[in-house]
């Protein structure tokens, strides 16, 4: 166990990098065995998303291709609340099967709009692969069908995910420890 501290906060070590690449092993054989022959288009959401993305593609072996979009959120009118947009799609995802990669999944609402999103484009199928699920937060029900680990509710960050923006450089996942 080691200890960080980043701006005003305290992390420790939670879940080292060989743990991780471990549970991503396993996922990315689950969809080499579940997308074999569909060339599946991995979607996979910046900033978080982009060490998993990483070593994910490192270990899928069957043809696929690769883009990578952002959820902008922004403040719409009263009556409609958060508004968000998929920005960096250029693919034509209609007809494929399409695979979202994300960080985290912790209340499902930004899953739950990317999909509302994507679905208007008509893609044939629509999968989700999460690095991290948070199951005691989720608010909305959701088909996580690649989860590569489940965590408490404790905040975490590295391996992607941040703290203020600082952090996505670590290569484990560390717990913000309460003080
Ligand atoms: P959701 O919409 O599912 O509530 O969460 C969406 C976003 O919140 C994630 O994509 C991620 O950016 C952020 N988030 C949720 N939990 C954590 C966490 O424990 N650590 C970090 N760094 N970000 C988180
Ligand atoms: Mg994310």
């Amino acid at each position: 166990m080691s200890r960080i501290k980043i701006k005003d906060k305290t992390f420790e070590t939670s879940i080292t990098e060989a743990e991780i690449l471990e549970k991503v092993e396993r996922v990315a054989a689950k969809l080499n065995k579940d997308m074999e022959g569909k060339n599946p288009l991995f979607l996979a959401v910046l900033n978080g998303s982009f060490m998993y993305a990483s070593d994910l593609m490192k270990f899928v072996t069957i043809p696929c291709e690769i883009s990578f979009v952002r959820v902008a959120s922004y403040d719409g009118t009263e009556s409609s609340g958060k508004v968000a947009e998929l920005l960096g799609l250029n693919e034509d995802i209609e007809g494929r099967e399409v695979v979202i990669v994300e960080d985290i999944v912790d209340t499902g609402n930004t899953m739950k709009r990317m999909l509302e999103m994507l679905r208007k484009k008509n893609p044939a199928g629509l999968h989700i692969s999460t690095l991290l699920l948070k199951p005691g937060k989720l608010q909305v029900p959701l088909d996580i069908e690649y989860a590569a680990m489940e965590i408490p509710n404790d905040f975490i960050v590295g391996y992607g995910l941040d703290y203020d923006q600082q952090g996505r450089n670590l290569r484990d996942i560390y717990t913000l420890v309460q003080e």
